[in-house]
Protein backbone atom coordinates (compact mmCIF):
# COMPACT_ATOMS: atom_id res chain seq x y z
CA UNK A 1 0.00 0.00 0.00
CA UNK A 2 0.53 3.72 -0.35
CA UNK A 3 3.32 5.25 2.18
CA UNK A 4 6.23 7.66 2.57
CA UNK A 5 7.68 8.67 -0.59
CA UNK A 6 10.83 10.20 -1.75
CA UNK A 7 9.97 13.54 -1.03
CA UNK A 8 9.84 13.12 2.73
CA UNK A 9 12.86 10.35 2.82
CA UNK A 10 14.05 10.53 6.95
CA UNK A 11 11.15 11.97 7.90
CA UNK A 12 8.18 10.56 9.44
CA UNK A 13 10.14 7.50 11.20
CA UNK A 14 10.42 7.63 14.52
CA UNK A 15 6.98 8.31 16.34
CA UNK A 16 8.74 10.54 19.29
CA UNK A 17 11.27 12.62 17.14
CA UNK A 18 11.60 14.54 13.82
CA UNK A 19 14.12 13.96 11.83
CA UNK A 20 15.50 16.93 12.89
CA UNK A 21 15.82 15.63 16.26
CA UNK A 22 12.57 18.09 17.70
CA UNK A 23 9.81 16.34 19.70
CA UNK A 24 6.94 15.33 17.64
CA UNK A 25 3.55 17.10 18.31
CA UNK A 26 0.58 14.52 19.35
CA UNK A 27 -2.53 14.36 19.74
CA UNK A 28 -4.94 13.16 22.80
CA UNK A 29 -8.50 11.83 22.67
CA UNK A 30 -10.10 14.51 24.19
CA UNK A 31 -13.60 15.10 22.81
CA UNK A 32 -14.86 11.74 21.63
CA UNK A 33 -17.25 12.80 19.35
CA UNK A 34 -17.68 9.60 16.51
CA UNK A 35 -17.16 6.40 16.35
CA UNK A 36 -16.29 5.01 12.52
CA UNK A 37 -16.62 1.78 10.82
CA UNK A 38 -14.88 0.67 7.83
CA UNK A 39 -17.83 -1.83 6.38
CA UNK A 40 -15.05 -3.17 3.95
CA UNK A 41 -12.83 -1.86 0.90
CA UNK A 42 -14.35 -3.78 -1.53
CA UNK A 43 -16.66 -0.91 -4.48
CA UNK A 44 -18.86 -1.67 -6.83
CA UNK A 45 -16.74 1.52 -8.59
CA UNK A 46 -12.77 2.38 -8.96
CA UNK A 47 -12.48 6.32 -8.88
CA UNK A 48 -9.27 7.91 -9.39
CA UNK A 49 -7.32 8.79 -6.35
CA UNK A 50 -9.67 6.93 -3.81
CA UNK A 51 -7.89 7.60 -0.90
CA UNK A 52 -8.49 3.69 0.03
CA UNK A 53 -7.77 2.52 -2.92
CA UNK A 54 -10.90 0.39 -3.13
CA UNK A 55 -12.59 -1.51 -6.08
CA UNK A 56 -14.50 -4.40 -6.75
CA UNK A 57 -11.55 -6.73 -5.82
CA UNK A 58 -9.83 -4.56 -3.01
CA UNK A 59 -11.33 -6.94 -0.07
CA UNK A 60 -8.13 -5.45 2.32
CA UNK A 61 -10.25 -4.71 4.93
CA UNK A 62 -13.19 -7.45 4.66
CA UNK A 63 -16.98 -7.07 5.89
CA UNK A 64 -17.50 -6.41 9.42
CA UNK A 65 -20.66 -7.42 10.92
CA UNK A 66 -23.44 -6.16 13.07
CA UNK A 67 -22.45 -8.21 16.21
CA UNK A 68 -19.29 -6.52 15.74
CA UNK A 69 -20.87 -2.98 15.70
CA UNK A 70 -22.43 -4.13 18.98
CA UNK A 71 -19.44 -5.42 20.63
CA UNK A 72 -18.04 -2.15 19.74
CA UNK A 73 -21.00 -0.14 20.99
CA UNK A 74 -21.24 -1.91 24.44
CA UNK A 75 -17.38 -0.97 24.90
CA UNK A 76 -17.99 3.03 23.74
CA UNK A 77 -20.84 2.57 27.21
CA UNK A 78 -17.93 0.85 29.39
CA UNK A 79 -15.73 3.26 28.58
CA UNK A 80 -17.98 6.33 28.48
CA UNK A 81 -16.59 8.16 25.66
CA UNK A 82 -20.47 9.69 25.25
CA UNK A 83 -19.91 9.85 21.31
CA UNK A 84 -22.23 11.50 19.61
CA UNK A 85 -22.69 9.68 16.25
CA UNK A 86 -21.54 6.25 14.62
CA UNK A 87 -20.06 6.51 11.35
CA UNK A 88 -19.80 4.05 8.17
CA UNK A 89 -17.65 4.46 5.63
CA UNK A 90 -16.06 1.60 3.02
CA UNK A 91 -15.82 1.32 -0.02
CA UNK A 92 -19.51 1.53 -0.63
CA UNK A 93 -21.11 0.70 3.03
CA UNK A 94 -24.10 -0.84 1.05
CA UNK A 95 -21.92 -3.94 -0.78
CA UNK A 96 -21.92 -5.11 2.69
CA UNK A 97 -25.20 -7.39 3.42
CA UNK A 98 -25.21 -6.21 7.12
CA UNK A 99 -25.44 -2.65 6.69
CA UNK A 100 -29.07 -1.90 7.60
CA UNK A 101 -28.76 -4.03 10.25
CA UNK A 102 -25.09 -2.30 11.68
CA UNK A 103 -27.07 1.39 11.17
CA UNK A 104 -30.40 -0.25 12.96
CA UNK A 105 -28.02 -1.64 15.85
CA UNK A 106 -26.39 2.03 16.52
CA UNK A 107 -29.87 3.75 15.67
CA UNK A 108 -31.36 1.77 19.03
CA UNK A 109 -28.56 2.69 21.22
CA UNK A 110 -29.48 6.28 20.54
CA UNK A 111 -26.19 7.06 18.25
CA UNK A 112 -27.30 9.49 15.47
CA UNK A 113 -25.83 7.04 12.14
CA UNK A 114 -23.53 8.66 9.25
CA UNK A 115 -23.52 6.49 6.12
CA UNK A 116 -20.87 7.45 3.57
CA UNK A 117 -21.92 6.10 -0.16
CA UNK A 118 -21.96 6.81 -4.02
CA UNK A 119 -25.75 5.99 -3.80
CA UNK A 120 -25.30 4.04 -7.05
CA UNK A 121 -26.56 0.51 -7.24
CA UNK A 122 -25.52 -0.90 -4.02
CA UNK A 123 -28.00 1.49 -2.44
CA UNK A 124 -30.69 1.04 -4.94
CA UNK A 125 -31.68 -2.41 -4.51
CA UNK A 126 -34.85 -3.23 -3.15
CA UNK A 127 -34.20 -4.69 -0.01
CA UNK A 128 -31.63 -1.86 0.75
CA UNK A 129 -34.22 0.87 -0.36
CA UNK A 130 -36.75 -0.78 1.97
CA UNK A 131 -34.27 -1.08 5.47
CA UNK A 132 -33.29 2.44 4.42
CA UNK A 133 -36.86 3.52 4.56
CA UNK A 134 -37.94 1.67 7.61
CA UNK A 135 -34.63 2.87 9.83
CA UNK A 136 -36.05 6.50 8.97
CA UNK A 137 -39.85 6.04 9.75
CA UNK A 138 -38.34 4.22 12.83
CA UNK A 139 -36.12 6.70 13.60
CA UNK A 140 -36.88 9.91 12.18
CA UNK A 141 -33.92 12.73 12.05
CA UNK A 142 -31.40 10.27 13.14
CA UNK A 143 -29.51 9.06 10.04
CA UNK A 144 -27.77 10.85 7.57
CA UNK A 145 -26.72 9.84 3.95
CA UNK A 146 -23.35 11.72 3.19
CA UNK A 147 -23.08 11.34 -1.11
CA UNK A 148 -20.02 11.95 -2.75
CA UNK A 149 -20.29 14.17 -5.21
CA UNK A 150 -17.14 14.75 -6.63
CA UNK A 151 -17.81 17.66 -8.45
CA UNK A 152 -21.63 19.37 -9.49
CA UNK A 153 -20.29 19.30 -13.01
CA UNK A 154 -21.09 15.69 -14.20
CA UNK A 155 -17.89 15.72 -16.48
CA UNK A 156 -15.80 16.37 -14.18
CA UNK A 157 -17.20 14.13 -11.87
CA UNK A 158 -17.17 11.78 -13.92
CA UNK A 159 -13.75 12.33 -14.91
CA UNK A 160 -13.26 11.03 -11.20
CA UNK A 161 -15.20 7.91 -11.30
CA UNK A 162 -16.31 6.59 -15.08
CA UNK A 163 -18.62 7.93 -17.47
CA UNK A 164 -22.14 7.40 -16.41
CA UNK A 165 -21.59 8.05 -12.83
CA UNK A 166 -23.22 11.24 -11.89
CA UNK A 167 -26.29 10.40 -13.32
CA UNK A 168 -26.73 7.37 -11.69
CA UNK A 169 -25.68 9.26 -8.07
CA UNK A 170 -27.94 11.83 -9.23
CA UNK A 171 -30.98 9.08 -9.45
CA UNK A 172 -29.85 7.86 -6.07
CA UNK A 173 -29.97 10.71 -4.46
CA UNK A 174 -33.54 11.86 -6.20
CA UNK A 175 -34.66 8.96 -4.60
CA UNK A 176 -33.45 9.35 -1.24
CA UNK A 177 -34.94 13.00 -1.38
CA UNK A 178 -38.17 11.79 -2.97
CA UNK A 179 -38.29 9.25 0.07
CA UNK A 180 -37.59 12.26 2.96
CA UNK A 181 -33.91 10.61 3.99
CA UNK A 182 -31.30 13.21 4.89
CA UNK A 183 -28.34 13.93 2.99
CA UNK A 184 -25.10 15.60 3.17
CA UNK A 185 -22.41 15.86 0.35
CA UNK A 186 -19.02 14.89 -0.16
CA UNK A 187 -16.92 16.44 -3.06
CA UNK A 188 -13.58 16.94 -3.64
CA UNK A 189 -11.12 20.21 -4.97
CA UNK A 190 -8.87 18.41 -7.31
CA UNK A 191 -10.10 21.14 -9.99
CA UNK A 192 -8.47 24.38 -8.40
CA UNK A 193 -11.77 26.15 -7.50
CA UNK A 194 -11.72 27.92 -4.50
CA UNK A 195 -13.80 27.26 -1.82
CA UNK A 196 -16.86 30.20 -2.67
CA UNK A 197 -16.80 29.15 -6.11
CA UNK A 198 -17.37 24.95 -5.32
CA UNK A 199 -19.85 25.92 -2.42
CA UNK A 200 -21.68 28.16 -5.25
CA UNK A 201 -21.77 25.74 -7.63
CA UNK A 202 -23.17 22.99 -5.43
CA UNK A 203 -25.59 25.46 -4.10
CA UNK A 204 -26.81 25.56 -8.14
CA UNK A 205 -26.56 21.85 -8.41
CA UNK A 206 -29.06 21.46 -4.86
CA UNK A 207 -31.75 24.01 -6.14
CA UNK A 208 -32.02 22.56 -9.39
CA UNK A 209 -32.54 19.36 -7.87
CA UNK A 210 -34.86 20.23 -5.01
CA UNK A 211 -31.97 18.24 -2.50
CA UNK A 212 -32.28 19.78 0.85
CA UNK A 213 -28.71 20.44 1.66
CA UNK A 214 -26.78 23.20 2.77
CA UNK A 215 -23.92 24.05 0.38
CA UNK A 216 -22.53 26.73 2.79
CA UNK A 217 -22.24 23.93 5.89
CA UNK A 218 -19.07 22.66 5.90
CA UNK A 219 -20.28 20.06 8.01
CA UNK A 220 -23.23 19.58 4.99
CA UNK A 221 -21.12 19.87 2.41
CA UNK A 222 -17.53 18.35 3.23
CA UNK A 223 -15.02 19.80 0.67
CA UNK A 224 -12.01 17.14 0.67
CA UNK A 225 -8.49 18.19 -0.54
CA UNK A 226 -6.42 15.84 -2.97
CA UNK A 227 -4.23 13.38 -0.56
CA UNK A 228 -0.67 13.47 -2.99
CA UNK A 229 2.05 12.01 -0.65
CA UNK A 230 4.96 12.85 -3.29
CA UNK A 231 4.23 16.68 -1.73
CA UNK A 232 7.27 17.27 0.69
CA UNK A 233 5.96 18.44 3.76
CA UNK A 234 7.69 19.44 7.29
CA UNK A 235 7.03 17.37 10.31
CA UNK A 236 4.88 18.48 13.22
CA UNK A 237 6.79 19.24 16.48
CA UNK A 238 5.61 20.54 19.68
CA UNK A 239 6.24 23.81 18.80
CA UNK A 240 3.77 24.23 15.94
CA UNK A 241 0.79 23.85 17.81
CA UNK A 242 1.78 27.82 19.25
CA UNK A 243 3.21 28.92 16.19
CA UNK A 244 -0.08 28.25 14.28
CA UNK A 245 -2.15 28.64 17.02
CA UNK A 246 -4.29 25.70 16.24
CA UNK A 247 -5.13 23.34 19.51
CA UNK A 248 -4.36 19.99 19.05
CA UNK A 249 -7.82 19.43 20.14
CA UNK A 250 -9.14 20.60 16.20
CA UNK A 251 -7.62 17.42 14.80
CA UNK A 252 -10.07 14.41 14.28
CA UNK A 253 -7.60 12.02 16.37
CA UNK A 254 -9.04 14.35 19.18
CA UNK A 255 -12.40 13.24 18.46
CA UNK A 256 -12.75 9.51 16.61
CA UNK A 257 -11.56 6.19 16.11
CA UNK A 258 -12.32 3.84 13.10
CA UNK A 259 -12.68 -0.02 13.55
CA UNK A 260 -11.39 -2.05 10.64
CA UNK A 261 -11.00 -5.51 10.19
CA UNK A 262 -8.24 -6.62 8.13
CA UNK A 263 -8.63 -9.69 6.38
CA UNK A 264 -7.18 -13.00 7.38
CA UNK A 265 -6.95 -11.34 11.12
CA UNK A 266 -9.40 -12.78 13.55
CA UNK A 267 -9.62 -10.28 15.79
CA UNK A 268 -10.83 -6.02 14.55
CA UNK A 269 -8.56 -3.31 15.21
CA UNK A 270 -9.07 0.15 16.50
CA UNK A 271 -7.28 3.08 14.31
CA UNK A 272 -6.51 6.96 14.83
CA UNK A 273 -8.53 8.17 12.43
CA UNK A 274 -10.54 7.27 8.85
CA UNK A 275 -7.81 8.56 7.03
CA UNK A 276 -4.70 6.35 7.67
CA UNK A 277 -6.07 3.14 7.14
CA UNK A 278 -3.24 0.91 5.93
CA UNK A 279 -0.60 2.57 8.29
CA UNK A 280 0.28 0.05 11.01
CA UNK A 281 1.94 2.35 13.24
CA UNK A 282 -1.65 4.01 13.43
CA UNK A 283 -3.48 0.71 14.67
CA UNK A 284 -3.86 1.01 18.30
CA UNK A 285 -4.85 -1.75 19.53
CA UNK A 286 -8.20 -4.31 19.53
CA UNK A 287 -10.44 -2.57 21.80
CA UNK A 288 -11.34 0.98 22.27
CA UNK A 289 -9.74 0.69 26.28
CA UNK A 290 -5.97 -0.19 24.11
CA UNK A 291 -7.42 3.20 21.21
CA UNK A 292 -7.47 5.61 24.13
CA UNK A 293 -3.67 6.25 23.94
CA UNK A 294 -2.31 9.30 21.99
CA UNK A 295 -1.12 9.62 18.68
CA UNK A 296 1.93 10.47 17.43
CA UNK A 297 1.26 12.57 14.02
CA UNK A 298 4.24 10.82 12.35
CA UNK A 299 2.47 10.39 9.16
CA UNK A 300 2.63 13.27 6.27
CA UNK A 301 -1.47 13.54 6.33
CA UNK A 302 -1.19 14.53 9.85
CA UNK A 303 0.88 17.68 8.44
CA UNK A 304 -0.72 18.44 5.39
CA UNK A 305 -3.89 17.90 6.38
CA UNK A 306 -4.66 17.97 9.49
CA UNK A 307 -2.57 20.59 11.16
CA UNK A 308 -0.99 22.64 8.61
CA UNK A 309 -4.22 22.79 6.11
CA UNK A 310 -2.00 24.50 3.74
CA UNK A 311 -0.20 26.87 5.85
CA UNK A 312 3.34 26.35 7.33
CA UNK A 313 5.14 25.81 10.92
CA UNK A 314 8.68 25.03 9.91
CA UNK A 315 11.22 27.76 10.80
S1 LIG B 1 -16.86 5.23 -4.54
FE1 LIG B 1 -15.64 5.92 -2.78
S2 LIG B 1 -14.77 4.02 -1.92
FE2 LIG B 1 -15.52 3.54 -3.98
S3 LIG B 1 -13.67 3.75 -5.27
FE3 LIG B 1 -14.83 5.70 -5.30
S4 LIG B 1 -13.88 6.98 -3.69
FE4 LIG B 1 -13.27 4.83 -3.34
S1 LIG C 1 -4.01 11.92 9.70
FE1 LIG C 1 -2.77 12.08 11.58
S2 LIG C 1 -3.34 14.02 12.53
FE2 LIG C 1 -4.89 13.54 11.00
S3 LIG C 1 -6.49 12.54 12.20
FE3 LIG C 1 -5.17 10.94 11.33
S4 LIG C 1 -3.63 10.51 12.92
FE4 LIG C 1 -4.63 12.47 13.44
Amino acid sequence: MKDTVSANIGKFEDPKWTAKGEERATVSLTNPQTLWFNTGTLCNITCVNCYIESSPTNDALVYITADEVRDYVDQLEDRAWGVREIAFTGGEPFMNPQMIDMARASLERGYEVLILTNAMRPMMRKTVQAGLVELNADFPGKLTLRISVDHFRADLHDEERGAGAFDKTLAGMKWLRDNGLKMAVAGRTVWGDTDAESRQGYAGFYAQHGFAIDAFDPAETVLFPEMDERIEVPEITTACWGILGKSPDSVMCSSSRMVVKRKGEEKLAVLACTLLPYAPEFELGQTLAEAERDVALNHPHCAKFCVLGGASCSA
